[in-house]
């Protein structure tokens, strides 16, 4: 079995077709209008490192998580990735391995990825925080607020073409907004000062639940590769 059935299956979706060019779905289902390309790539300050974010991250006592977590989380992945997906916060998982979803919800990340041709070394993963929220309470705007440097800070060194934001709280933290993430869907918005090209899909944790959206969220996907596909080239 390919991977893309192997995913498409685990969606129930059956025998997909491409019917449109890619580049006219792009502009049908983008509602609003498409994304400049950037003028600037983010600029990491000359200074800056992954070395430097890393070791700021593993020693943060920045918010009280620092407290009750186990290991903290700063993303793992190609550091010249092309793709970075964002989600939420580290679950129990996540805080026990320091590797951000290698649980349930991570496997099926990895499925969805697979899907659109993207194996999990490809890309960088990253969480809006660093350090597991206890009983994976949603994280508050405080701890938004002190972690979400260390997200920028990922963001400008490693340049991105696209971001994929996993779930509402990744979206709407990174958009600053909070619009339904069923209303985030299916836009190209832009990140940032450099105006990365960020695509919103349903949090995976969300499918294992609600797996009748899985179907939705496959639409996202393949929407995001049309977007990374022409976005800034
Ligand atoms: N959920 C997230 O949003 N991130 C993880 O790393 C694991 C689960």
């Amino acid at each position: 079995m390919t991977a893309r059935t192997e995913y498409l299956n685990a969606l129930g979706v059956e025998n997909w077709q491409q019917r449109r060019p890619l580049a006219v779905q792009v502009a049908k289902k983008a509602s609003v209008a498409p994304v400049p390309p950037a003028a600037e790539p983010a600029l990491a300050a000359a200074t800056d490192s992954w070395d430097m974010v890393a070791g700021e991250v593993a020693e943060c006592t920045r918010c009280g998580l620092c407290k009750t977590r186990t290991r903290t989380v700063f993303g793992v992945g190609d550091r010249q990735a092309k793709w970075l997906v964002v989600g939420e916060a580290p679950g129990a998982d996540e805080d026990r391995q320091g590797e951000p979803f290698v649980g349930r919800a991570g496997g099926l990340l990895n499925s969805m990825l697979r899907g659109i041709g993207l194996a999990r070394e490809q890309v960088f993963i990253a969480n809006v925080l660093k350090c597991r929220p206890p009983n994976n309470r949603d994280p508050a705007p405080a701890e938004v607020e002190q972690c979400l440097p260390y997200l920028e800070r990922q963001i400008a060194l490693l340049r991105p073409r696209i971001m994929l934001a996993v779930g509402r709280i990744a979206a709407q933290n990174l958009l600053a907004t909070d619009t339904p993430i069923g209303k985030l869907r299916g836009h190209v918005h832009s990140f940032g000062a450099a105006r990365i090209p960020l695509v919103v899909t349903y949090h995976p944790a969300y499918l294992l639940r609600s797996p009748t959206e899985k179907r939705k969220a496959w639409e996202d996907l393949k929407f995001a590769r049309r977007v990374a596909a022409g976005a800034n080239s």
